[in-house]
């Protein structure tokens, strides 16, 4: 707006200037052809007047001059209207001696005398000057002697002949007071000058206040578009996701509901869309490959969802969920489940790394409901889901009876489960662990086992629910303390290091004692901290790693080791492997359960034994059952090796006998 008015009063002083300058130049020529055209009415006047006065003497008298002054004085005074108040004075100095027989005495008009009898021929002289503050306008005019009577009466006056035709004689001054006229031009031009001001500021100012009102009009729409645009976004936030634009939970429901009640509603169907291992895509590809994770899941759950009449939505987190009617085969939850997961198999690239989707679907359908309200829907499908994750990952499974059993079974083992742990029901067996070299035993794991109404539960099982109801830490604890008495105990009856090594849950780390609990167990047991080895699953250790790492650096410091175990079934294991510090590395049993002489695995396991060597780490292989994989192992890599083939899990009396005979075996 500054730049604005700047501007504007830049061009009305240069209009203004314009039109002063201009109209000076035109009073100026015209100013200059008036006097022009005076004068040469002046010469011919006087011109006149000398003839005439000459005809009428008719004696040859030359006119005095001044008479010619009075001539020139008669016309100035006809011209002009007002005589006494005529600017304009005749000075009539001749050539010194000459003309009037006075002499100028002003060096400046002897000069201009003598030029112009140099040249007798050169046109009247116009000049200005300034006489006591005022302006004059000077005309200067060559007398000629161009007449005979003229030029003899001269000679005679002079009395010798000092003049012939064509002769300057003499000059007509003639001056103007220039003084009115100009300050009369100078408030015309000011006028003007004012009037052409007040005319482009005038039109400045409206054209600003145009171009304003533009601006305000302009803005005023930006800001109702920017409005409605912000209203849109809100209401659209108000229903939808704001990373992936799927619709939210709330949208979700309503669309539900209606779903649940309509005519239709034997043909709904749910499906809960959970990813497997997403936090690891976030913590070791950062936050950005897990949104952009996220954005892709839902782009292919889009894509999935053409042709099928139904409502995808994200619910939070990494969990997403489908609600839809199926009229054809295609819509039916296992071949829309089996499309979802072909769909999320294709690997998809984040900044130059290779990201495959995986994830675990529930289905329900509106049939399996017991009760008319739609949320019981996605409770069973929830059901389903919680199954499917339980199965191993990246599967779907739609929701029946039987699964309703397992949960009821879960429930019951959960109830029955905290229980037994506070009772110490659970028991431990001890599995051998041995070097792959020369079958020297090199340690135990403390597993646990419980039995109830003389069915055994599988550690699987039970661990994963002590781990959902948080009654983990308590039984990690448990198996601890026993673990770490066994050792002392056996130690001190064979003299021989019992290295144990005992499984801690991720659970077990989010208490905030769980330092001083393991240090005040082995100071109890009186075990040397380097007996104690404890293993930690790979999720569990990324899922928290900085805590993770924290606790058991400081327990490392005190010489407890650290294992990392099921090493190769999660994500990133080697971006983890490069950044945790852990003595041992302990390979998944899956990941030897189908090697063979030169397969991918085997070529893989030798890599990763090399590395892991590198890393100053030991190597540990678990579930080796057979001789086979036990031979092609040994063969292979460098480290101990844990599995049926050398000695399944063994009660804690099996266990003492084991090393007992393994100290006579030695011995002998
Ligand atoms: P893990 O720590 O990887 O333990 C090894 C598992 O592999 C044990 O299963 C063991 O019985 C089994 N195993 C050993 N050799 C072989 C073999 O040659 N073939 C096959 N098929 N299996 C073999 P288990 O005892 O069923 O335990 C399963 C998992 O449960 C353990 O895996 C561990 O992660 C967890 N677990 C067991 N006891 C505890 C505990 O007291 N606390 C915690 N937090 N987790 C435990
Ligand atoms: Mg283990
Ligand atoms: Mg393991």
């Amino acid at each position: 707006m500054r730049s604005e008015n700047s501007r504007t009063i830049l061009w009305s002083f240069l209009a203004a200037t314009l039109t002063s300058v201009v109209y000076f130049a035109i009073a100026w020529t015209e100013d200059k052809a008036i006097s022009k055209r005076e004068n040469l009415q002046l010469l011919e006047l006087a011109d006149n007047f000398n003839k005439t006065y000459s005809s009428i003497r008719s004696d040859d008298m030359p006119v005095p001059a001044t008479f010619r002054r009075m001539g020139i004085e008669h016309f100035n005074a006809r011209t002009n209207k007002d005589a006494n108040n005529s600017q304009t004075r005749v000075l009539w100095p001749g050539r010194p001696g000459l003309e009037i027989n006075r002499t100028t005495d002003d060096p400046h008009l002897k000069q201009i005398i003598r030029d112009y009898v140099a040249n007798p021929s050169a046109p009247a002289l116009y000049e200005h000057r300034f006489e006591d503050n005022r302006l004059i306008g000077r005309t200067v005019v060559p007398s000629v002697a161009n007449d005979k009577t003229c030029v003899s009466c001269h000679n005679k006056e002079l009395k010798r002949a000092a003049f012939k035709l064509g002769d300057i004689m003499g000059i007509y001054v003639v001056e103007r007071d220039m003084t009115e006229l100009l300050l009369a031009d100078a408030k015309y031009a000011g006028g003007l000058f004012f009037l052409a001001f007040t005319m482009t500021w005038l039109f400045a100012t409206r054209e600003r206040s145009r171009n304003f009102n533009i601006m305000q009009l302009k803005s005023r729409i930006e800001i109702q578009r920017m409005r409605v645009e912000v209203e849109e976004k809100e209401k659209f936030l108000l229903n939808h996701d704001p990373l992936t634009a799927l619709p939210n939970r709330k949208l979700f429901h309503d669309y539900l509901n209606p779903a649940a009640t309509g005519d239709n509603k034997q043909t709904l169907h749910a499906a809960l869309i959970d990813l497997d291992d997403f936090k690891s895509v976030n913590d070791t590809m950062g936050h950005p490959a897990g949104d952009a994770l996220l954005e892709e899941v839902a782009r292919r759950l889009t894509l999935c969802m053409d042709n099928i009449d139904g409502l995808a939505a994200r619910l939070g987190g990494d969990e997403f969920a489908i609600v839809w009617h199926s009229k054809e085969l295609i819509c039916e939850p296992d071949s829309l489940a089996q499309r979802i997961l072909n769909e999320m198999a294709k690997p998809f690239e984040f900044e130059n790394r290779s990201i495959t989707p995986k994830c675990s679907i529930g289905l329900a359908s509106w049939t399996d409901t017991q009760k008319g309200d739609p949320s019981e829907l996605l409770k069973l499908a929830d059901i389903a889901l919680y199954v499917a994750k339980d199965h191993g990952k990246n599967i779907y499974q739609v929701y029946n009876q039987a699964i309703d059993a397992t949960i009821r079974r879960q429930n019951e083992i959960a109830a029955h489960l905290t229980r037994s742990i506070r009772e110490e029901d659970l028991r431990l067996v001890m599995q051998p662990q041995v070097s792959l070299h020369d079958g020297r035993f090199i340690g135990f794991e403390a597993l646990s086992r419980w039995t109830i109404n003389g069915y055994e539960i599988r550690p699987a099982e039970f661990i994963a629910i002590a781990e959902s109801t948080g009654t983990i830490r308590e039984l990690d604890l448990q198996v601890l303390r026993k673990a770490v008495n066994f050792s002392a105990d056996l130690e001190k009856q064979t003299g021989l290091a019992v290295p144990i090594s005992v499984n801690l849950s991720a659970n077990s780390f989010r208490s905030g004692s769980l330092l001083e609990d393991i240090q005040t167990i082995l100071w109890a047991g009186k075990l040397p901290a380097d007996r104690l080895t404890l293993e930690i699953t790979e999720t569990a250790a990324i899922e928290n790693w900085q805590h993770v790492q924290d606790i058991l650096g400081k327990l490392r410091a005190a010489g407890v080791r650290a294992s990392l175990d099921d090493f190769g079934t999660g994500y990133s294991s080697l971006a983890y492997l490069l950044r945790m510090k852990f003595d041992q590395i302990k390979i998944d049993r899956e990941f030897i359960q189908d090697i063979k002489d030169g397969n991918e695995n085997h070529i893989l396991l030798q890599h990763i034994s090399d590395m892991v060597a590198g890393l100053g780490m030991e190597l540990v292989i678990e579930g080796v059952e057979t001789q086979k994989q036990f031979e092609l192992i040994k063969n292979s890599v460098k480290g101990g090796g844990q599995g049926y083939y050398f000695a399944r899990p063994m009660e804690l009396d099996a266990a003492r006998t084991y090393l007992q005979e393994t100290v006579r075996l030695k011995a002998v």
